[in-house]
């Protein structure tokens, strides 16, 4: 039986890569400072602590000492086929862009993936980076002026346009520079149910399918709503990151969409499920880069991968999801 460590598995897509592990057969150990806030973990087992404790970090990293709660299901002090490495502090662009958290967001997730990178020894290990680590200069227009689709090769000169970013352009070269056999993806905006919707650490698909439910006539969508991004669907995501750690590609990869709209029309596509007469109205906010999107040159030709799920049917599972909530 193969094994994984999950690390963030109480977040978003660390949730979803447990459930699609399980699927898939392996014994799963997750961790993370909670337990999912949407459902039941799927986890064999769950740990619930602090990555940013090197103690801690230490002793769940493999079979042994404190956590070896179900020794028989791989030998004692054995390393994890497969590590997933997901937390980190984050958030959409109202945590993000407004500087109020960039002392927290870079010390805490430096933490982690210091730790993480210290105690993985000979396993396979995936890490999360963001296109928000790629040069804020090729992304100062919108999409009614020419297009940013970002490619892997345009990371340098470096200039993130947030210290977010810039965080993770370290832990890349970190996980990088390790000894490790690394799987790096930048992840562009992903989205779907069971992810954040409401407290401020929500982003733009999530805030908007919510506002839309709680709405009677119109909706404050941050900046002029032309900036341009594109959303991939989890279950797409997940597909993809299976097929990169399959693969022996060992170099950071976008994994996104390039269904590229503007800000206000995605917040057009849940009015539009809704039924309900609402008009946008944009109000100043923290909008982060003015236009990005995904160039997948590189992922069709290393995993042959595509997204499947269009943004209007992702958003449609989303919306639902999210109204049926209490
Ligand atoms: P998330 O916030 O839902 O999940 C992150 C998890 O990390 C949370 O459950 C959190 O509790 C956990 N965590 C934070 N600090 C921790 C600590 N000190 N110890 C243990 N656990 C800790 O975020 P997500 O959307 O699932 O994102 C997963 C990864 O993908 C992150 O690294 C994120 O930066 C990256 N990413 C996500 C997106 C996106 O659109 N969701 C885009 C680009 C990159």
């Amino acid at each position: 039986m193969k094994t994984a460590l999950c690390l963030g598995a109480g977040g978003f897509i660390g949730s979803h890569m447990v459930k699609r592990l399980k699927a898939e057969g392996y014994w799963v150990r997750g961790v993370d400072l909670k337990y999912p806030e949407f459902s039941k973990t799927h986890a064999d087992e769950f740990i619930t602590g602090d990555l940013r404790q090197l103690g801690f970090t230490k002793s769940v990293m493999r079979n042994d000492g404190e956590y070896s709660f179900y020794p028989n299901a791989f030998g004692d002090d054995q390393p994890f086929d497969e590590i997933y490495q997901f937390a980190a502090d984050m958030g959409g662009a109202g945590y993000v862009f407004t500087g109020e958290h960039d002392f927290e967001i870079m010390h805490n997730s430096a933490m982690i993936n210091l730790n993480v990178t210290k105690y993985a020894t000979s396993e396979k290990i995936f890490y999360s980076s963001s296109a928000c680590m790629y040069p804020q200069e090729l992304q100062t227009e919108s999409k009614n002026f020419q297009t940013f689709e970002l490619k892997e090769s345009d990371a340098y000169p470096a200039n993130p346009d947030s210290e977010y970013g810039w965080e993770k352009l370290f832990s890349e070269r970190l996980y990088l520079s390790s000894k490790l056999d690394v799987r790096i993806a930048r992840f562009h905006n992903i989205y779907g149910p069971e992810g954040t919707y409401t407290g401020g650490k929500e982003k733009a698909p999530a805030a908007m399918c919510r506002k839309v439910i709680e709405a009677k006539k119109e909706i404050e969508v941050w900046g002029t709503g032309e900036q341009t991004r594109s959303f991939l669907y989890i279950d797409d995501c997940i597909d993809a990151v299976r097929l990169l750690m399959e693969s022996d590609f060992k170099e950071p990869l976008n994994i996104g969409s390039e269904e590229m709209v503007s800000i206000n029309e995605l917040a057009q596509i849940p009015i539009n499920i809704s039924g309900k007469d609402l008009k946008i109205k944009n109000i100043e906010g923290p909008i982060g880069v003015m236009g990005r999107n995904s160039d997948n040159t590189l992922i069709r030709k290393v995993l042959n991968w595509e997204p499947k799920i269009e943004l209007k049917d992702g958003m449609y599972n989303l919306y639902k999801w999210i109204d049926g909530q209490p």
